[in-house]
């Protein structure tokens, strides 16, 4: 099984990158592939450019074994759909399970994205916790059909996913980073510390990028 996670990263920090890993280590996963959009369908243009996020996304993994950036949806035109990158891993893969590994609060907002009762023909889905979203309130973000259909699928046993393909959601508990991109820029531009949230090499590099352009 390997874990597919996708993201703005703008900019990258350990909320990403700790979650991440301990699912990583939960599931057993092989590798996990995160995947910088290019164009995000659900949001703002992003603050930094495509190029930064990933040059920023390459520094903060490039020590951590079995895990890689993946530039498929950087190198694709058009909106970054996560069921098109799905597909196209799996046909590139078709082996292999694939995990989509997302937040609670993107969970909240799953039945917006485009296409999104066919992700669960290409993959399993792996729900992690985040700090003020709770699972409880999952009913409000959606028709009461849709979340049916979603209850239906959840599981909280790890080992329920590997003898399926696809089809399952996993409700992984993971460390809680009370810390968001969002909170990031904030801080950047209020001169506040970010020590805490990204690799200093990051930090560096991040800083480099945004005061060269005064923003
Ligand atoms: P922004 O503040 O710009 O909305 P973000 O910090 O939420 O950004 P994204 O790149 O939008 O980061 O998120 C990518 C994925 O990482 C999503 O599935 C999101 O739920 C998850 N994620 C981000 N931050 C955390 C966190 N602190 N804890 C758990 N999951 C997180």
């Amino acid at each position: 099984m390997i874990g597919v996670f996708g993201g703005t990263f703008d900019p990258v920090h350990y909320g990403h990158i700790k979650p991440a890993l301990s699912v990583k280590q939960a599931l057993n996963l092989a590798q996990i592939r995160f995947i910088p959009n290019k164009i995000p369908p659900h949001r703002e243009i992003p603050w930094l450019s495509s190029e930064q996020r990933l040059s920023l996304l390459k520094s903060a993994l490039q020590n951590i074994p079995d895990v890689c950036v993946d530039e498929r949806e950087l190198r694709r035109d058009g909106p970054s759909y996560m069921v098109e990158t799905l597909q196209s891993l799996k046909q590139e893969m078709p082996a292999e399970t694939l995990c989509l590994i997302i937040g609670m609060d993107a969970f909240f907002g799953l039945t917006r994205w485009y296409k999104w009762r066919s992700l669960f023909d290409f993959c399993h889905l792996v729900v992690t916790t985040r700090p003020g979203f709770d699972q409880a309130s999952l009913a409000e973000h959606m028709s009461d059909e849709d979340y049916v259909y979603l209850t239906q699928k959840m599981t909280q046993d790890v080992n329920a996913l590997s003898p399926l393909e696809t089809g399952k959601i996993l409700l992984q508990s993971v460390p809680q980073l009370d810390v968001s991109s969002t909170q990031i820029r904030t801080k950047l531009l209020n001169a506040e510390d970010i020590s805490q949230w990204l690799p200093d090499d990051v930090i560096q590099q991040l800083k480099r990028f945004t005061l060269d352009d005064n923003r």
